[in-house]
């Protein structure tokens, strides 16, 4: 395979080979085959948190999206933390600090802090989980 040389997209920050680039009517500069299809258009503000750099043509409007943005992910992964196991009492529980995952018994609440690295376990609200 040819090694292609890359270039970032402006619009969603992901490298691809410079030839897949096309020129976008509404962005009105070079975009990946993605964006020129559309297809990031509603992944753009989750990109864009990702991505470090803020792409040119960054203002007031992006910074709040971003804002938001974060904080939906934030609730996200809070609530992704305690995951049921079918079929048994116990939930999955992903440690926020290690990303280690475990078997976590939320009648006994156990263990209490994270087997990995020690750090605690927030307790479960949600028991509708189970
Ligand atoms: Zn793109
Ligand atoms: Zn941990």
């Amino acid at each position: 395979m040819n090694q292609a040389i890359k270039a970032q997209c402006k619009v969603c920050g992901i490298f691809v080979p410079v030839d897949q680039f096309k020129l976008h009517y509404k962005y009105k500069k070079m975009v990946c085959p993605n964006c020129f299809s559309g297809k990031t258009e509603k992944a753009e503000e989750k990109k864009r948190v990702e991505t470090p750099a803020k792409p040119p043509g960054w203002d007031q409007e992006d910074e709040y999206l971003q804002k938001m943005v974060r904080l939906r992910n934030k609730e996200e992964k809070e609530k992704a933390q305690f995951t049921k196991i079918p079929g048994t009492e116990q939930v999955r529980c992903k440690c926020n600090n290690c990303k280690f995952s475990f078997k976590y018994d939320p009648f006994r609440k156990s263990p209490r802090t994270c087997p990995y690295c020690n750090e605690d376990i927030p307790r479960l609200k949600t028991f509708n989980l189970l």
